[in-house]
């Protein structure tokens, strides 16, 4: 583009070998030292500076030849921004109205707006790729952010050690559940595990084996869900998972595969650890209409499977039962 203009006027060799550095060396150049660089973006940065000092040369040496200096100031300006926003963008303006200033005191000042056809045809290719390449950066960008954006959202709402939901992302989503489930009817039922005697594993083998006790339930739990499952950690030493379209009966019997997971796990560090779960089972209908009330169910089901020895399933629906047996 801008060797059309210089054509035209038959411009001298060394402003010809300049424009030749410019283009095809100093990008190059330019690539390096930011690759080299302990601090590659502060580096771009500079670089898009001496771009727009040697647009301000071009500007004055193609006699502000009209379209590819409005081309070229365009397109410099959408760099600086991409790269340093409007201060980037003021920055570049500053040093462009330097560098031509500078070429016409030493030069001295012709101004020739006019483009020719064979001038216009030069910068098309210009005008129309660049502007789809830095989208095309800019787009591969902002998936970059999604896509961290997500991991970020993933890892906030994890709890590190057992690897389900924590208790506030677990609550939101059973509360998700819960509202799908009265609009259209459907069944789910709540497990609440708790470790047994969680305290003294804790003092027996130390705080790091009882770690260990939680991230393995957390994986033993994990391989007994289904798709639309909710699993999270509700507390120190308790879990509760959210069995989506399915009934107490049937949640009784994932429930007792985890008891007996749990059972037969081993520990490298604690040989002769063996940990069992109490698990509380709540099928969700008219009395569980929020998670705290599901949860208070469940939990006194959980209540009554401690009481009657641990290392078992009770069900609400049992657990009134039991009530009612007893009065
Ligand atoms: P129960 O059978 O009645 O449930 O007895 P328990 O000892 O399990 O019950 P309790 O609630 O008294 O103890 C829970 C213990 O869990 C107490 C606490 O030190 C431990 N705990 C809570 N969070 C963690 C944790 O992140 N890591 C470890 N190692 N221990 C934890
Ligand atoms: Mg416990």
């Amino acid at each position: 583009m801008v060797a059309a203009v210089f054509w035209r006027h038959g411009a001298a060799l060394p402003v010809w070998v300049l424009l030749a550095i410019n283009g095809f060396a100093w990008p190059h150049f330019a690539r390096l030292l930011a690759q080299r660089s302990a601090d590659p973006a502060r580096t771009e940065r500079s670089n898009v500076l001496v771009d727009a000092f040697m647009c301000g040369v071009w500007l004055v040496l193609m006699r502000f030849d009209l379209l590819p200096s409005v081309a070229m100031l365009a397109m410099e300006a959408a760099t600086c921004v991409a790269a340093g926003g409007t201060a980037l963008m003021l920055r570049g303006l500053g040093v462009q109205v330097l560098s031509g200033a500078l070429v016409v005191a030493t030069g001295g000042f012709v101004w020739a707006p006019q483009t020719t056809m064979p001038e216009i045809l030069a910068t098309l290719p210009f005008l129309i790729s660049y502007p789809l390449i830095l989208s095309g950066i800019t787009y591969g960008l902002t998936q970059r952010v999604r896509r961290q954006n997500r991991a970020l959202a993933r890892i906030s709402s994890i709890d590190g050690l057992s690897e389900l939901l924590n208790r506030g992302h677990w609550e939101e989503s059973v509360e998700r559940v819960l509202a799908a489930g009265n609009g259209s009817g459907g069944v789910a039922t709540l497990l609440m595990i708790d470790i047994d005697h969680f305290k003294q594993i804790n003092d027996r083998y130390g705080h790091t084996v009882g770690d260990e006790v939680i991230g393995r339930i957390g994986a033993i739990i994990r391989r007994n869900m289904r798709e639309g499952d909710i699993a999270g950690r509700y507390g120190g030493d308790e879990f509760g998972v959210v069995l989506n379209g399915v009934d107490a009966a049937t949640a009784a019997l994932i429930a007792e595969r985890i008891r007996v997971g749990i059972n037969a796990a081993g520990f490298d560090h604690a040989a002769d650890l063996r940990c069992t779960l109490s698990i509380g089972i709540a099928q969700s209908g008219e009395g569980a209409r929020d998670v705290r009330t599901w949860v208070r169910q469940a939990d006194a089901a959980l209540y009554n499977a401690k009481l009657r020895g641990r290392n078992q399933l009770a069900s609400n629906a049992d657990a009134w039962q039991h009530d009612a047996d007893a009065a």
